[in-house]
């Protein structure tokens, strides 16, 4: 018998499982939801008791405020199947953390730590089946949080729901990204918001992104607001870059959201005796090594698609591109060292599995 340790939340699991129909040779990322969702609701300053049950719409008030001023938050994390059948979570905890300070950034109330982490085990155990076993899949875990009360006029929200639901998620990215180094439009300002997960923040660099499309490239590389000079981050994700022969990543700051994949590529690169360099990374370095040929590598990290390559960089005086991707090694190692821990394939030194 499980020895059941009393939940925090209530369990309705749904009566017939979709996963029959789901064709998972074919994933199309963020588009096939897993069976249930966590849903918990706060109002009158406390959380009340939460609930897994069937993913499915939801019904709100045209005067909802997370509608009209923005009070919305979310995470983004994964489960991979291990080569030894399992499942485990990477580093949840620092989702979680992750998330609170977004919460408290954005005026939100924080979600308890013990109940997030219950959710999100209790959920994988239920959607087990779901969390797909193709190289380079995964379950990619969508908790969010935004203000629920109906009202009209700009102060916090006085009430709020936090959920969780998962996809199932095959390869991201196939090809090296074609970058524009954005010189007007900004992503992130000083005393901003850009640190946080904050579902303005990505409303707010679609313009500028479908633009650097229209230039024929793919993502943006963002600089400093103030000056336009220092690299910050590439669309989504954190940057990295091999310059003199060494893995150099920009440090993180108000502008550069701290991610997960970033902290644990660095370290795990350090722990298996690579130099890695924090520090400021300017726009004018990268051309000077470019052409110099001591810009040999760039790409971005990030949960979605761990590790993706940068083929080129776009200025207003014309395209940089860096060598063939068959040259490369820090990258390759990069996504090698994370792979090896997150599918239980290599020693997890520092215990960032969670099996559930
Ligand atoms: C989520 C995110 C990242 C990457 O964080 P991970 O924890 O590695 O997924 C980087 N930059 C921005 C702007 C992000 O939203």
């Amino acid at each position: 018998m499980e020895d059941y340790k009393t939940l925090d939340f209530d369990i309705s699991p749904v009566g017939m499982s979709r996963l029959e129909g789901v064709d998972f040779s074919n994933l199309a990322f963020g588009k096939v939801f897993s069976d249930h969702m966590f849903v918990m609701d706060y109002a009158d300053g406390e959380w009340k008791r939460g609930e897994i049950s069937s993913y499915g719409p939801m019904t709100f008030s045209p005067a909802m405020m997370s509608l009209h001023y923005g009070q919305a938050i979310f995470e983004g994390m994964k489960a991979f199947r291990q080569q030894d059948g399992g499942v485990a979570m990477f580093r949840p905890g620092e989702n979680i953390k992750r998330f609170n300070f977004s919460a408290k950034r954005m005026g939100m109330p924080e979600v308890p730590e013990d109940i997030f982490f219950q959710a999100l085990v209790e959920m994988l155990k239920l959607d087990s089946g779901w969390v797909p076993n193709a190289p380079d899949s995964a379950l990619y875990i969508r908790p969010f949080m935004f203000a629920t009360e109906s009202h009209v006029g700009v102060r916090p929200s006085q009430e709020y729901r936090f959920c969780i639901f998962t996809c199932p998620v095959g390869a991201y990215y196939t090809k090296a990204v074609k970058v524009k180094v954005e010189l007007h439009y900004t992503r992130a300002a000083m005393g901003g918001t850009g640190a946080a997960k904050a579902a303005g923040n990505y409303a707010g660099s679609l313009f500028p992104t479908e633009l650097a499309k229209s230039e024929g490239y793919d993502q943006i590389l963002w600089t400093d607001a103030a000056t336009h000079t220092a690299v910050e981050e590439c669309g989504t994700m954190n940057v990295a870059f091999v310059l003199n022969g060494k893995m150099v990543v920009p440090q993180t700051s108000d502008t550069v959201l701290a991610g997960i994949t970033r902290a644990s590529a660095v370290q795990l690169m350090r722990h298996h005796g690579v130099e890695v360099e924090e520090r400021k990374v300017t726009v004018q370095e990268l051309i000077d090594a470019s052409a110099e040929g001591r810009l040999t590598e760039a790409f971005g990290l990030g949960t979605a698609a761990t590790v993706s390559p940068i083929c080129t960089l776009g200025l207003p005086n014309g395209d940089w591109d860096l060598p063939e991707m068959s040259t490369w090694e820090v990258a390759p190692k990069v996504k090698a060292l994370l792979d090896g821990v997150r599918y239980g394939t290599a020693e997890d030194s520092f215990g960032w599995n969670i099996p559930v």
